[in-house]
């Protein structure tokens, strides 16, 4: 007799065979990779794209934007090192998957985007999966959100030459910020800043390609 849960639909398999090929790639963390697991990656993908949602690359969204890889954003999540009691921002809300992980993970999770179109499909998308702790905000992200700082921890998915001022002064001392940082036409490096009482603390950890942060709240779209 098969045991109970031996049977499991297509997309069940798809996201264990995905988790799999994560630990494979050499993911670790046990919190990261159950956070993964809890987000269906189809839900926030183009559905001309969905045959792709479980392969481990970047796809196309909305507005000309990209979602990056699953590995890459299981490796900057564990850069991040969050934990249940944090509150953590992210910008570059894009399609919400980044923010649907971070949500699974966090106290709270504040998402920014300059494309208010992105921010209305990922904030249903946190409501479809019912993660009340997530929520979306149009604005530019470049100036942090004052109205909800102090953040634990800081996550950019869009690339500048450096960190933004405004997310250093808006992140808590002993806090983390995760960002792919360089110029616009090469990869960049992800830096993992640490914000300490005397100083700070910078390590590049990968290099990643992104879209670049742009400035400013979309006028359009
Ligand atoms: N994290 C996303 C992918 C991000 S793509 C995901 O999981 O799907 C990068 C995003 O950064 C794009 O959606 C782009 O619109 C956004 N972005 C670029 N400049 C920005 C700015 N100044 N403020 C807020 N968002 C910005």
């Amino acid at each position: 007799m098969e045991p109970e849960g031996a049977v499991v639909d297509g997309e069940k398999a798809e996201r264990m065979g995905f988790i799999l090929g994560l630990r494979q790639r050499g993911l670790r963390d046990v919190a990261v990779l159950r956070a993964l697991e809890l987000v269906p990656r189809p839900l926030f993908v183009d559905p001309a794209l969905r045959r792709h949602a479980y392969d481990d690359v970047a796809l196309p969204i909305a507005c000309g934007q990209t979602m990056s890889q699953p590995s890459l954003v299981a490796a900057m999540t564990e850069a991040l090192g969050v934990t249940a009691d944090h509150t953590v921002l992210e910008v570059g809300t894009g399609s919400g998957y980044q923010a649907a992980v971070l949500g699974h993970l966090a106290a709270r999770v504040v998402t920014v985007d300059r494309y208010r179109s992105l921010v209305a499909e990922a904030q249903t998308r946190f409501e479809v999966l019912g993660l009340k702790n997530v929520t979306a905000y149009v604005g530019d992200g470049m100036l942090g959100m004052p109205a909800r700082a102090p953040f634990d921890r800081i996550m950019v998915t869009a690339s500048a030459p450096d960190i933004p001022m405004a997310l250093v002064d808006q992140l808590k001392l002993g806090g983390v910020i995760v960002m792919p940082v360089g110029a616009p036409d090469e990869p960049q490096s992800l830096v993992r800043y640490v914000k300490e009482q005397a100083g700070r603390t910078r390590t590049e950890f990968m290099k990643a390609r992104f879209v670049p942060l742009v400035p400013g709240a979309a006028a359009t779209l």
